[in-house]
């Protein structure tokens, strides 16, 4: 109730669907996911979508391509590069068009989707709707696919801006956003990012400011040091949140955390066979058999 008093449900037939992500480091794209959300908003025909379904804005920095969006555009040069079902495409539309053009996919796809949840699951349909898009909007042609960077990565520790303005990125410990620290980031009255990789970035302050910020911070669990093994080291929920869990893998993480026998790159905790939240790039996985035991594979 809180939430809807607060303004954050401004349809409830669409409050499931309204799932935007956009370069966490680059602020100028918000009007531009503002303006994808009230399309969004303004198209019934996507408020049947799945809660799964996934829109995103990329700076051009692949950060978000890497999250595999079903409906997405990416920037390149003065045009948006069209994403849909995760793959980039060879078409571009203007700035001024990406909202439009990808509550227009959206709504395609949902009076075709059948049963399918997400996009990549028809392929078949993409051609389709880039024809559509072709009848219905401005669009060009790339001859080829501009090159993508691999960025998966959080954004942690001190990122120096323009004009001596700093912003800072943080990771949250197993993706938690505890109460304590949200109420220390509206003391600070800065804009905050929540990223897709269980971290925050915490935009445009002056250098006094990020100081202090890490100061109080980090106390409170925040992890601004990318080298932390807290940022490679990731679990399910594991028992006692989870009823399916066979070990309590908070704590065998951080058992982890705190031996000598870390392996390299990623590492990822499951409870259960559904391995939820696992890493989607390689990792060594862990898969509890019983109360702190765990089969241990690597995962490509
Ligand atoms: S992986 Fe299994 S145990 Fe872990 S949160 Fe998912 S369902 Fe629960």
């Amino acid at each position: 109730m809180r939430v809807t008093q607060a303004g954050f449900v401004p349809s409830q037939p669409h409050d499931k669907i309204r799932n935007i992500i956009a370069s966490p480091l680059s602020p100028e794209l918000w009007p531009l996911v503002d303006a994808l959300d009230a399309a969004l908003l303004a198209t019934d025909a996507t408020a049947g979508l799945s809660g799964r379904t996934l829109f995103g804005i990329d700076a051009g920095d692949g950060a978000i391509i890497s999250q595999e969006p079903d409906f997405a555009a990416r920037k390149v040069g003065d045009r948006y590069q069209l994403v849909l079902g995760g793959a980039p495409q060879h078409v571009t539309v203007s700035e001024s068009d990406v909202p439009e053009v990808l509550a227009f996919a959206a709504a395609w796809w949902q009076a075709h989707r059948g049963d399918a949840w997400r996009l990549h699951e028809t392929p078949e349909d993409i051609s389709l709707i880039l024809a559509d898009i072709a009848e219905a909007f401005a669009v060009d042609k790339l001859d080829e696919l501009p090159a993508v960077p691999e960025t998966t990565a959080a954004p942690i520790g001190w990122i120096d801006n323009d004009h001596g303005r700093v912003t800072l990125g943080a990771g949250l410990r197993f993706g938690f956003f505890p109460a304590a620290v949200a109420a220390m980031l509206a003391t600070l009255g800065a804009e905050t990012t929540i990223t897709p990789w269980a971290s925050l970035v915490i935009h445009d302050l002056d250098e006094s400011h990020a100081e202090a910020a890490i100061k109080a911070l980090a106390p409170l669990g925040l992890i601004f040091d990318a080298d932390s093994p807290w940022l490679r080291i990731t679990a399910c929920t594991g028992l006692p949140g989870c009823a399916k869990s066979k070990s309590h893998t908070h704590d065998d993480a951080v058992a982890l955390m705190n031996s000598d026998n870390i392996p390299d790159g990623l590492v990822h905790f499951s409870g259960c066979d559904r391995r939820c939240g696992h890493p989607r790039v390689a990792h060594t996985e862990y898969l509890a058999v019983a109360e702190g035991e765990y089969l241990i594979t690597h995962q490509r």
